[in-house]
């Protein structure tokens, strides 16, 4: 119990599973508790089921000094080993308990890659073929090792992740100076061609074992160097380009070092940020914006008062109001207060008649951002309805209206860099 509490301390400021990091205990006549099982975080199937996973490490002793890290080999924290025997043992009694669906494993690197490869290559190994364990299991690679543990692991993980952690080589290698682009990418490139050589064989023969079949993510901190957020989303676009990337995990920076004067002292991570990055994220992936329209070099960071969508539509009045009986996808997709979902119940109930603005809100469109940017059957911006649209009201008028008081003393807050005087 006393290693799994260090070791699940040590592992949980890497966030590639969502929703750990909460602290809730159990009270009475209530039921559950976020709480208690220790190095146990949840995570998101691609179904949208949420599953528990035991988020451990091997080892937190490293060789490295990334100053960023809590595990650096300079910070005096406790440390700590399990052994390969013991954490197989651990992660299935947890399992039989039910106490968990999936393992996240990493580790601190010990003597050299290979060997803390090794290591946890054999731990998917023998789970899947002694234990017999058949559950999730995502291994974060170790940076610099060979492609023979990396082909070994790829065989028995269902995905593998290595962080970039910071998207600007110079700044990585002056906060972590053994560490630079090309051990991150390298990895990554072969766990690439693992997955797509095993597509190719799995077309040609059959009972070939799948390899990494749930791809590759990677975590990038947010707010401890001076990058800006396009910097971060270039990175995540040039990463999704890549066939097997998954994910992009931002992790707003804990001031894990506050004596290091390369690194600044935060009273609180940038949470807000790292909030509005998910969100330009997705805009990425599911709303087809390129990042230079999310972005750009007069806005080099994203605006922490207003989401990125409803941003890019205050910069662009002119591509609005768009009608919603007429306007394609591709452009419903732009208007704030309008999600995927809505979108596509809009392309397909149009069919049947004329849309209304009830018709909009029963489809869970968000009219009080929308309705400045649309018109639709009576919702039009003529005098009888009173309706303003973006252009009549203009964006400095309107952003106002849309962001309310909380908002803005949150970002107020976000945009003060606190002294920790503790
Ligand atoms: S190699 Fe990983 S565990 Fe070691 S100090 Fe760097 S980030 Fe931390």
């Amino acid at each position: 119990m006393e290693k799994l509490r260090i070791l699940a301390e040590s592992a949980k400021y890497d966030v590639s599973c969502s929703s750990s990091g909460t602290v809730r205990s159990g009270k009475k006549g209530m039921v559950g508790s976020t709480v208690g099982g220790l190095g146990i975080c949840h995570s998101f199937a691609d179904d949208g089921r949420c599953i528990a996973l035991l988020k451990v490490m091997l080892t937190n002793y490293c060789m490295y000094d990334c100053a960023y890290c809590i595990n650096r080999r300079s910070n005096d924290i406790r440390r700590s080993t399990l052994s390969v025997s013991e954490l197989e043992e651990i992660t299935m009694e947890f399992y039989r308990r039910n106490y968990i669906e999936g393992l996240f494993l990493s580790s601190g690197v010990v003597r050299n890659p290979d060997y803390t490869m090794e290591r946890l290559a054999a731990i998917a190994r023998d789970l899947r073929t002694v234990h017999r364990f058949n559950g999730y299991i995502h291994l974060k690679s170790i940076p610099g090792c060979s492609q023979e543990l990396l082909n070994e692991a790829g065989r028995y993980a269902d995905r593998m992740s290595v962080n970039i952690e910071i998207p600007n080589e110079e700044s990585l290698k002056m906060l972590a100076p053994e560490k630079d682009h090309q051990s991150v990418f390298q990895p990554m490139r072969l766990i690439q061609q693992g997955v797509l050589e095993n597509k190719e064989d799995r077309r040609r023969m059959h009972h070939v074992p799948r390899f990494v079949p749930a791809g590759q993510s990677t975590q990038m901190i947010v707010g401890a160097t001076k990058e800006t957020d396009r910097d971060i989303l270039q990175m995540s676009s040039a990463l999704y380009g890549q066939p097997t990337m998954r994910r992009v995990y931002y992790s707003g920076y804990v001031s894990v070092n506050t004596t290091d004067p390369r690194l600044p002292v935060l009273k609180q991570p940038p949470l807000v940020r790292e909030n509005r990055l998910y969100q330009a994220d997705w805009l990425l992936r599911f709303y087809h914006f390129k990042v230079d329209e999310i972005v750009d070099e007069k806005h080099a960071n994203l605006d922490l008062e207003i989401d990125p969508k409803l941003a890019w539509a205050l910069r662009h009045p002119e591509a609005f109001p768009v009608d919603i009986n007429t306007a394609d996808y591709e452009m419903l997709l732009r208007v704030p207060g309008l999600g995927t979902k809505s979108a596509w119940l809009i392309i397909n109930s149009r069919r049947f008649g004329r849309l209304n603005s009830y018709d909009l809100k029963k489809m869970g469109v968000v009219m009080k951002k929308a309705k400045y940017f649309i018109t639709c059957h009576e919702l039009t911006s003529s005098p009888a309805t009173s309706l303003t649209s973006v252009n009549e009201l203009s964006p400095e008028r309107l952003r106002p209206l849309l962001v309310s008081k909380a908002q803005q003393k949150r970002a107020a807050e976000e945009q003060q860099l606190k002294l920790d005087f503790g």
